[in-house]
């Protein structure tokens, strides 16, 4: 009987979760099959996004990290592919939290809702209107916010795609061939992380993070014109930069050479979270460690994260609230309690 309650409640540690979302319900990791021929083209438009939530020990508590940001995009996103509104981000919203309700987690977790044109239409040929689908994966991911070193960057060889050929501001899937190139790129050439420049040779971001460095007192970044995703992380990062640390934020061009001189240069994202670039190109940043700035945003995103500073308590979505006490129940009960949710007309 204990050994049962164990089991249940390392349950995440598993080589993969319980369950998954997808087409409108919980599934048995198992039992989540599509048709053969919905694999590979249709992936071509599907979009997505990436989502943290936090677990805090103390409060036994899992929150979401931006949850309404991210369904925002998420919305951006299927505009942008010219996708049905027969799902909307307040489903996929509904459904993010049940998933991690039933998977019963007490960890942190990196959550990937994908939404794609369903009944395997290719993802070449032009499509309108056509309805889709969702699929949700979330698994244990542990923040590296306390971790102490620092990574290096080379500037790829590779340009990002830019606005007029594959919008950086869709999050979608056929982008992150771009994405993928970089850092194999980087690899290969002795660098943990590779950072592109856009088509008039100035920074755009990494491959799955933004740029910011610090720079005489200010944070410097690129502007989403730049060609980036317009990512959550760095907006939250610009509000711990002026309300907490007193710093200036400037979005403007920046030039690779300026990444050499600047005092600290940090990548930042949802899987990434704040992680200190040390070397670029194999030119020394500041000292050569991660700066006091870098250190002071990682302190400050976790304890924002993990529901430790009430002045943030909007960026998160619990998870569990008054279900608390009960997690496995929790689990159960949302399991049982799946609706088979209606199709809903209009975006959210
Ligand atoms: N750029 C790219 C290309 C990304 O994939 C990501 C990760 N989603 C980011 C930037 C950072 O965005 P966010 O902070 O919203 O995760």
């Amino acid at each position: 009987m204990a050994q049962a309650k164990t089991q249940q409640l390392t349950r995440s540690t598993q080589p993969h979760p319980e369950f998954l979302w997808h087409s409108g319900k919980l599934v048995p990791w198992e039992q989540a099959t599509v048709h053969v021929t919905s694999v590979v083209w249709t992936a071509v438009s599907a979009v997505f996004e990436g989502i943290r939530a936090y677990w805090n020990a103390s409060q036994q508590e899992l929150s979401v990290f931006q949850l309404d940001a991210h369904m925002k995009r998420l919305a951006q996103s299927m505009k942008l592919m010219r996708m049905a509104d027969n799902i909307t981000t307040a489903h996929v919203r509904q459904a993010v939290l049940d998933l991690l309700r039933a998977n019963a987690f007490r960890e942190d977790v990196y959550v990937q809702p994908l939404v794609y044109f369903a009944e395997g239409i290719p993802g070449y040929i032009g499509v309108l209107d056509r309805p889709v689908d969702v699929l949700i994966t979330a698994r244990p991911s542990p923040s590296t916010l306390e971790d102490e070193g620092g990574v290096t960057a080379g500037i790829s060889s590779w340009a990002r795609i830019a606005d007029n050929v594959m919008p950086p501001r869709a999050k979608a899937l056929a982008n992150y061939q771009n994405s993928r190139l970089v850092p194999t790129d980087a690899r290969v050439n002795g660098y943990d992380q590779g950072i592109m420049l856009n088509q008039a040779g100035k920074v755009t971001e990494a491959a799955s993070s933004c740029v910011v460095l610090i720079r005489d007192g200010a944070a410097i970044t690129p502007p989403w014109s730049a060609g980036i995703l317009e990512s959550i992380t760095r907006e939250a990062l610009f509000t711990l930069l002026r309300n907490e640390l007193r710093m200036p934020v400037q979005e403007r061009d920046v030039d690779r050479t300026e990444l050499y001189i600047a005092d600290e240069v940090l990548l930042c994202g949802t899987l990434m979270e704040v992680k200190p670039v040390v070397f670029v190109d194999k030119y020394t940043v500041g000292d050569g460690q991660p700066g006091p700035v870098t250190r002071k945003l990682q302190s400050l995103l976790l304890r924002a994260a993990r529901g430790e500073m009430p002045a943030y308590a909007p960026w998160l979505t619990a998870v569990y609230g008054a279900r608390r006490p009960a997690v496995n129940g929790a689990r159960r009960a949302a399991v049982n309690g799946t609706r088979k949710l209606a199709t809903v007309r209009a975006r959210a």
